[in-house]
């Protein structure tokens, strides 16, 4: 770790040196292994590299190790010339680099936080880019790296100290506070020592959106009643949260190395650890030389539960009791928590009018220990569902709907998605989850459903144990008149038709997005070899019913799985799966064919049964992304489940109604 850093005055160290990630790789080369130095004077920021991703930084076999240090020994290991790494093992940390440069849109791509590790764990200090995504840049704010521009760093290269204010003068208050005091660790340890004194809202009362209202009643050091409004910086308190077997192992690590061995938590209870995400990383011949750490990891993530007696999920005899996000919801999460968790699609939470993001391992950690985070209050978008789903359609139809409407137009991006209307009452609490979970795939911050009524009687039968009184106290409403900074949009659900989402064509320039919506109607024949009906998105109770209903009118019209498609159907948790078995949907799916896999994460991940084997193979998946790669090289329609169940039976892609086996 790094003892007092950053100084009152920035300069740079004669002893170290600044790397220049250029676009021409040799010159990378002839820094990292020929002694070559660079000066900002003599090149220009066209000469450096563009949109580097977090999957070259680290990409994902490098994120098996869990220390950073380890990590930092694979820094830039998917930037490769002409086959070959341009950066060798150690090559970063060997060079005596304390600056890292390169050109617009620094660290774009997937939120993994082991990308600004592997720069800090190999010496770098300072981060000179044109920008910043903006993720990739709370990373680095939450690391304590400093960020600056091309011009001051040709300052630095001509001998100027430069004073800290420069750096961070761009940001909040908050985020100043935690840049100078190194990082997210050291701010949170100086404010539970009352060292810092947060600046007070200066935000007047005001008419409040979901998101905002669940945040202003968790606020830090402000006082009774103060209202929030989007940007306002702020430390608010986190009813709970989870990590799982791919991230908990560094959780630990960064709490065993910020607070010691023996450190303890506040308030394990509302806590929880997950064996779901590798269960089947084994089947997946990408993974099979990792399988050690991956041993590693899940024998850590033991570790930390016991040392925490955070609530314990772990897989029994081979079989986990679920994948988080629906487990956490069926468990734990309550009517109006804040609830942040280490995975993008902690946001299904939302469906019980619960505030749910994902975070990376370091905000966990620290929210974990302290009890409360730094956020910066979100935009809202609001979204009024009005009539109902016409027959064959389900929630699924409606948010790839809004994928390709909102979300392509990026009305969506980093805004709180706030879902109500007499649309939302007609769902069910499963549905409303699937809108909430694919919020990501919106790249909003997060989805929120309205409360009602429905949700309370969910809320006492999956959790006995809550009182329903106080479940409905906890409810929150948006006040008329509250600002959605995305707008107000009406949806129809009744002019929504049977969707998917294509897989492009990457090698035209056409990506594979969830975001390519287009009515079934629209895309003609196209033949499947794989039905995957299962994940986080589509492993629900409701999910599984709906696979149940097109099995049975396959079953009574004599029909099994069409010869040459495989239907794999999993489980979201151990309940659904016990529901399923009591329902007698169970022996239905064996008896019409469908393979069915214990609860888990498996096909979405590229881990597990239901992944395509080669690119010519067509996939049609309930799951809630279609990345290229993700699930295997061949081609992936997103669509509902009974779309999916449907099109199992008929070896098309085709949208389910009640005569369709007729
Ligand atoms: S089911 Fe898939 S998308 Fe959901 S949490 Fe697991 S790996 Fe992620």
């Amino acid at each position: 770790m790094r003892d007092n850093w950053p100084p009152a005055k920035i300069a740079l160290n004669p002893e170290k040196r600044v790397l220049f990630l250029t676009k021409d790789l040799e010159l990378i080369k002839q820094q990292l292994y020929n002694g070559l130095d660079l000066k900002m004077e003599d090149l220009s920021v066209e000469d450096l590299l563009d949109d580097i991703n977090t999957d070259v930084m680290t990409p994902a076999w490098v994120c098996f190790d869990h220390d950073p240090a380890e990590i930092a020994k694979n820094a830039y290991a998917g930037l490769m010339h002409n086959g070959l790494r341009v950066f060798n093992e150690n090559a970063l940390k060997n060079g005596n680099f304390e600056v890292i440069v390169s050109g617009q849109r620094k660290g774009t791509g997937s939120s993994r936080e082991t990308a600004p590790q592997c720069e800090r764990w190999a010496g770098i200090n300072i981060v000179i880019a044109a920008s910043f995504a903006p993720i990739h840049a709370q990373n680095n704010i939450n690391l304590g790296q400093i960020m600056g521009d091309h011009s001051m760093l040709e300052r630095l290269q001509k001998g100027e100290n430069i004073a800290l204010e420069e750096f961070t003068s761009r940001y909040d208050k908050v985020t100043q506070i935690i840049l100078e005091k190194g990082g997210l660790f050291a701010f949170a340890k100086s404010l539970k020592n009352g060292e810092i004194e947060l600046p007070p809202l200066d935000t007047p009362p005001r008419p409040m959106t979901m998101a905002e209202k669940i945040i202003a009643r968790n606020l830090v050091g402000q006082v009774e009643g103060q209202c929030v409004k989007p940007n306002d910086p702020v430390i608010a308190q986190v009813q709970g949260g989870y990590s799982h077997e791919f991230t908990t192992a560094q959780v630990h690590t960064f709490l065993q190395n910020e607070y010691g061995e023996d450190y303890t938590l506040p308030n394990p209870s509302k806590f929880a650890v997950f064996e779901d995400h590798l269960l089947y990383a084994h089947h997946n011949p990408k993974f099979v030389p990792h399988m050690d750490k991956i041993q590693t990891l899940r024998d850590l993530q033991v570790e930390f539960q016991k040392h925490t007696l955070v609530r314990d999920y772990s897989a029994k005899d081979g079989v986990s009791p679920g994948i988080c996000h629906q487990v956490a919801r069926e468990e734990f999460i309550e009517v109006g928590d804040f609830i942040q968790a280490t995975d993008s699609h902690t946001c299904m939470g939302g469906a019980s009018n619960a505030l749910t993001w994902g975070v990376g391992a370091t905000e966990y950690a620290n929210l974990i220990s302290a009890g409360f985070t730094s956020i910066k209050v979100p935009e809202s978008i609001r979204f009024d569902l009005v009539g109902t789903l016409v027959p064959g359609c389900t929630a699924k139809d409606v948010i790839l709907y809004i994928l390709a409407d909102h979300a392509r137009e990026e009305l969506t991006l980093n805004r709180s998605m706030e879902f109500g209307g007499e649309g939302l009452a007609s769902l069910s609490i499963d549905e409303r989850a699937t809108l909430c979970n694919m919020a990501t795939e919106c790249s909003g911050r997060t989805g929120i459903c309205e409360a009602d009524d429905l949700l309370f009687e969910w809320m006492i039968k999956s959790q006995p144990h809550l009182d329903l009184e106080t479940q409905k106290s906890r409810a929150v409403h948006a006040d008329e008149g509250a600002q959605y900074h995305g707008g107000v949009h009406v949806i129809n659900m009744s002019e929504i038709q049977p969707m998917v989402a294509h897989p492009g064509n990457p090698d035209e320039g056409i990506p594979s997005d969830p975001t390519n919506g287009a009515n079934i109607a629209d895309i003609g024949d196209v033949s499947i070899d794989i039905a995957y009906g299962g994940s986080c998105t589509a492993g629900k109770a409701d999910d599984v019913a709906y696979y149940a209903q097109v099995c049975q009118a396959a079953e009574n019209a004599g029909l099994v799985v069409k010869e040459g498609v495989d239907f794999y159907i999993q489980y979201g948790s151990g309940i659904v799966k016990d529901l399923a078995v009591s329902e007698g949907w169970h022996d239905l799916f064996v008896r019409v064919g469908v393979k069915l896999i214990d609860p888990g994460c498996g096909a979405c991940i590229g881990a597990g049964p239901g992944v395509s084997i080669t690119p010519e193979q067509v996939t049609v998946s309930a799951i809630n992304r279609n990345f290229q790669g993700r699930s295997g090289p061949g081609k992936l329609y997103l669509a509902s489940p009974l779309t999916v169940a449907a099109s199992a039976f008929m070896g098309t892609i085709t949208s389910w109604h009640e005569e369709l086996f007729n």
